[in-house]
């Protein structure tokens, strides 16, 4: 690798990078291989000034979103290696290229990295490319439970049928639970059986990204024009664009002439379009026309599944590795909905137990992974469940104790009740107490009326899955 504005010696420089590789590597680790070749990759790290390690970036846009997104970790994974680092900062330089899109994690296209980097204008910049895809993140790898079936489906009918018969595809459901990884996947099966076929995946945020930067240099028609040759446009984490008013009119236009064009457009979302603050009404409708499908938070099956799944990768590859079955059942039932906390889990167990050379039992699983354990032991309180749910609904606290009955204040005070007997060990005398003295009969009856309910009632399904997840998160 060349050092590009590093103005010392060749020994520390060569120790800058090798710095610079480790943190990547790291990086990579935490933040995923997808968030450093898009984000991190384009940065360098130039030198080390006192106790500040220096970090340079083609734009002050690159700089600004690296230093407000990821700042914090790359301090920390820096400081791991250099503990006399107590801060980044950000230098802006043009010569750097800055064209993320090109920029990959392995050396072999580094080399066309270093074409780019003729003073970062991208309207010189060739083709939009894609975001590499992780190679994990394959249908073959992805363990199907009742909570994901439908989104899995879907998914795989994009990648097996031409002719995209559902347009556009809407994934929507929380943090970790497999989005990513079903839109890599379709990428990946493309690849396989349709080589032509042109795949462009990318974040949103990567999307306003270039958008913003055509817009720069005043050359909009080109980032236009980058998408017509697109097969099959894949566009994660879309809630990212909620908001910001231009990128959502030129996404609009993109969207629409593609799908015109019979093209097919797979997006995914935080949560259902209708509940995207800030994403206009068109754009909401537009994207309701094709197939809304949802990702259920994880079951206790699913996640046994997946645990089970990794556990005989780990094993596969380790013909050590040896484990207490009885770990990933309670791993299981005590780790949150969240794949990715699951799977860091057991990465982090498997690295103790090669560590110290033994086999994972449950004494060693409670000890390795006790902060963990605690989080997802993290006591959620009556009154925590009264607020957030007095504020999902517009409503004052001292509603969802009050006597009152109407409609727009019994259904809230239902779903608190419901939300209370899920997430708290109280009694249903206690949650009664809790909400205005109430007897156990009557929280009885609003958990049965709410489980019911939210069976029909998507809308209110997703109301308490996002409550559950703001109060558990
Ligand atoms: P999201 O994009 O929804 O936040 P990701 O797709 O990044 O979530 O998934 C987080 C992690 O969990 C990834 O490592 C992914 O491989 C894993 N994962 C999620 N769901 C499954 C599944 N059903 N089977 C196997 N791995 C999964
Ligand atoms: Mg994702």
């Amino acid at each position: 690798m060349e050092n590009r504005g590093v103005g010392e010696n060749s020994a520390s420089s060569a120790g800058l990078e090798q710095l610079w590789e480790k943190t990547l590597e790291q990086a990579r680790h935490e933040l995923g291989e997808t968030c450093v070749a898009q984000w991190i990759y384009p940065v360098k790290l130039t030198e080390i000034n006192g106790d500040s390690a220096v970090l340079a970036a083609a734009t002050g846009f690159l700089a600004d979103w690296v230093e407000r997104n990821y700042g914090r970790q790359l301090l920390r994974i820096l400081q791991k290696q250099r503990p006399k680092i107590k801060r980044v900062r950000f230098t802006i330089e043009p010569g750097l290229g800055g064209n993320p899109d090109m920029a990959a994690p392995n050396g072999r296209d580094r080399a066309a990295k270093h074409e780019g980097k003729n003073g970062g204008n991208p309207a010189d910049e060739a083709i939009l490319q894609s975001a590499p895809l992780d190679p994990r993140f394959t249908f073959d790898s992805f363990v199907v439970g009742k909570p994901n079936e439908l989104a899995h489906a879907a998914a795989r009918r994009v990648a097996e049928s031409a002719d995209a018969s559902f347009n556009p595809v809407f994934l929507y459901g929380g943090v970790g639970l497999g989005k990513t990884h079903l839109m890599h996947a379709i990428g990946w099966h493309l690849k396989q059986t349709r080589p032509n076929c042109r795949v462009l995946y990318l974040s949103a945020e990567y999307f306003m990204y270039r958008f913003v930067q055509a817009l720069r240099y005043r050359d909009t028609l080109t980032f236009k024009q980058q998408f017509r040759s697109v097969d099959v446009l894949m566009v994660d984490d879309v809630q990212f664009i909620a908001g910001k008013e231009s990128t959502q009119e030129e996404f609009f236009h993109t969207f629409n002439a593609l799908i015109d064009q019979k093209k097919q457009i797979v997006i995914s979302g935080d949560r259902s379009p209708e509940r995207i603050d800030g994403l206009e009404e068109r754009i909401c409708s537009r994207l309701q026309w094709g197939l809304v499908v949802d990702i259920h938070p994880t079951d206790y099956e699913l996640r046994l599944g997946i645990l089970q799944s990794k556990a005989e990768a780990i094993a596969a590859a380790n013909p050590n590795f040896e484990m207490d079955p009885k770990v990933l059942e309670f791993l299981a039932h005590r780790i949150s909905s969240n794949v990715r906390v699951l799977e860091g889990a057991l990465t982090r167990l498997f690295a103790f137990a090669s560590l110290i050379g033994r086999r994972i039992t449950m004494d060693m699983t409670q000890e390795c992974l006790a902060d963990l354990l605690r989080t997802a032991d993290r006591k959620v309180t009556i009154e925590e469940i009264k607020r957030k749910v007095a504020d999902h609904y517009n409503l004052r606290m001292s509603d969802l104790t009050s006597a009152r009955r109407a409609r727009a204040v019994a259904r809230p005070r239902q779903v608190a009740m419901f939300l209370a007997k899920s997430l708290t060990s109280k009694s249903l005398p206690e949650i009664g107490r809790g909400f205005g003295g109430r007897d156990h009969t009557t929280v009885i009856h609003a958990v049965n009326k709410i489980s019911q309910l939210r069976e029909t009632d998507s809308q209110l399904a997703d109301d308490i899955e996002m409550l559950r997840r703001m109060l558990e998160g």
